[in-house]
């Protein structure tokens, strides 16, 4: 492989989006142990007594977490009676030998059988047509799960609507019908893109290639083989592999179509850095194999988007005229690529409290990623997107969210009806004041909910409590509560209970309301 050297800058960015799909009848993960699935299955149906497992369930394999001491966080997905169970995934935790160590599920018992139901599917597909606003929308899927929360469980479909929004975003929304009532449950993207902007650059970055036929391929072999595609314009499908015979990728020019390129290709490989250096995560579903990437989407597409079902990620040129440069940043990188992980652990649904979750957890991670990169061109920052934006007001801002005129800083019981963007920010507010605390500092100034004093404990302690909580303890449906829960249980992993760290993120959930 070699190695080139694209110059200067480019710029980027904006905001975006993504997407998480629950993961539904998935099989189990490529390269995770039988022995572990089969293990933690029989933990879990030993303690069904604890309201773990109803009658007719049945388990499939989503990946598991070993820890350097050899404890094992086996997730899997759930079925009842040959049915996915929305939201009924659970967490199995093993200690050394296989010893029981509880579960984390999001409902509070298990799900149990729904009553049969009659709709069929046809109408299903109807009831889900009319609840998306995508134009060209088709039927792309329907399947019969239970969807289970804590008032019960109702036999549903599950459709995804296949579709493309006014601005050029693809659509894949998932709805979930009542297969009695045909009443709409719950709706979320699979892809979601968020908007916009333009920004800037990252100097001169090293990246990975391949010499192939006397031309030199954007490849990066050393970090999953992460190709970088040129769409020209398209909207489907790749388009051309970006190469060039000089070994050099763009000029720091918008004149040159390889710049954007470049600093696609610079956040993928930056992405899978920060998370293979700090998190011993080996890509996004932690097997080693990388997402692709596309830029030049469309005409003046100003956003940039994930999409499970590509495995791919993909950038809009943005549109100057309007002051949004490409949306290639790399907090923006940074969390379209984290939608993925979210997709891939969690699985937290894009919808309620646990959307405003997926959605800070992209907001912190790409913070994190940028932070990492410690590039001189684009030094870290709690901003969302104002590398990409001409007037630099960042799209969000994690010190005091409620900066940006409709996030919210503080929880309430009505938080679950925003947007999901607003809604994260208790997330994101809580992320900024255990890490950096509360008051004003070089990166902001940031308010408590009950007037009380959060001091912070670094980025590198506040992301490892996160991403632990994320892969081992939050499920499809936590809401806030349970992110208090899970991130107190991964802080006292990692520095034990009663620690300073531990008390900080106490400190810092009450700090946001959520006591
Ligand atoms: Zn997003």
């Amino acid at each position: 492989m070699r190695r080139t050297t694209f110059l200067s800058g480019l710029a980027t960015a904006a905001l975006l989006a993504s997407a998480a799909t629950v993961p539904t009848a998935a099989a189990a993960a490529p390269g995770v142990s039988g022995d572990a699935f089969t293990r933690a299955v029989a933990q879990l149906k030993a303690h069904s007594g604890a309201g773990l497992v109803a009658d007719g369930q049945t388990f499939t394999l989503r990946n598991v977490v070993t820890d350097p001491d050899g404890a094992e966080h086996v997730r899997l997905n759930r079925y009842s009676d040959g049915l996915p169970v929305l939201g009924g995934d659970v967490v199995v935790h093993l200690g050394k030998g296989s010893t029981w160590h509880g579960a984390s599920q999001s409902l509070a018992a298990a799900p149990q059988r729904a009553p049969k139901a009659k709709l069929s599917k046809a109408a299903a597909g109807r009831a889900a047509l009319a609840a998306s606003t995508a134009t060209g929308r088709v039927v792309a899927g329907a399947q019969l799960v239970h969807d289970a929360d804590d008032t019960g469980t109702t036999l549903a479909y599950e459709v995804v609507v296949a579709g493309v929004y006014a601005d050029g975003t693809p659509s894949e929304l998932h709805v979930v019908v009542d297969a009695s009532t045909g009443a709409v449950r719950d709706k979320w993207e699979g892809v979601v893109a968020e908007g916009t902007g333009n920004t800037y650059h990252s100097g001169s970055v090293p990246l990975g290639s391949v010499l192939s036929g006397g031309t030199y391929q954007l490849t990066d072999t050393a970090r999953g083989g992460a190709k970088t595609y040129d769409l020209n314009g398209g909207t489907s499908g790749t388009g051309a592999l970006v190469t060039s015979t000089s070994n050099v990728f763009g000029d720091g020019t918008l004149g040159n179509r390889q710049t954007t390129a470049a600093d696609a290709a610079y956040g993928a490989a930056t992405t899978w850095d920060y998370f293979k250096n700090t998190h011993g995560r080996n890509g996004i579903r932690n097997d080693g194999v990388a997402a692709y990437s596309r830029v030049h989407y469309g005409t003046k597409y100003v956003n940039a988007f994930w999409s499970d079902s590509c495995f791919c990620m993909t950038y809009g040129d943005g549109d100057l005229s309007q002051g949004w440069e490409p949306l290639t940043s790399l907090d923006i990188a940074g969390h379209e690529m984290t939608h993925g992980i979210t997709s891939n652990t969690a699985g937290l649904r894009y919808s309620g409290e646990a959307g405003g979750l997926n959605e800070a957890t992209s907001d912190i991670f790409g913070t994190l990623v940028e932070f990492h990169a410690n590039n001189p061109k684009d030094p870290g920052d709690y901003l969302i997107g104002i590398e990409v934006k001409t007037n630099g007001v960042p799209l969000r801002y994690m010190d005091k969210p409620s900066k940006d005129g409709r996030s919210v800083d503080c929880w309430s019981s009505s938080v679950g009806r925003l947007d999901v963007h607003y809604s994260s920010g208790v997330g994101n507010h809580f992320f900024y004041l255990l890490a950096v605390g509360s008051g004003s500092s070089s990166y902001g100034n940031s308010p408590t909910c009950d007037g009380s004093t959060v001091t912070g404990i670094g980025n590198a302690k506040a992301g490892a409590i996160w991403y632990r909580a994320l892969t081992r303890y939050m499920t499809s449906r936590t809401n806030y509560a349970g992110a208090r829960t899970a991130t107190l249980s991964a802080a006292a992993d990692l520095y034990g209970a009663g620690s300073v760290e531990y008390n900080t993120v106490a400190a810092a959930w009450s700090a946001v309301n959520v006591k």
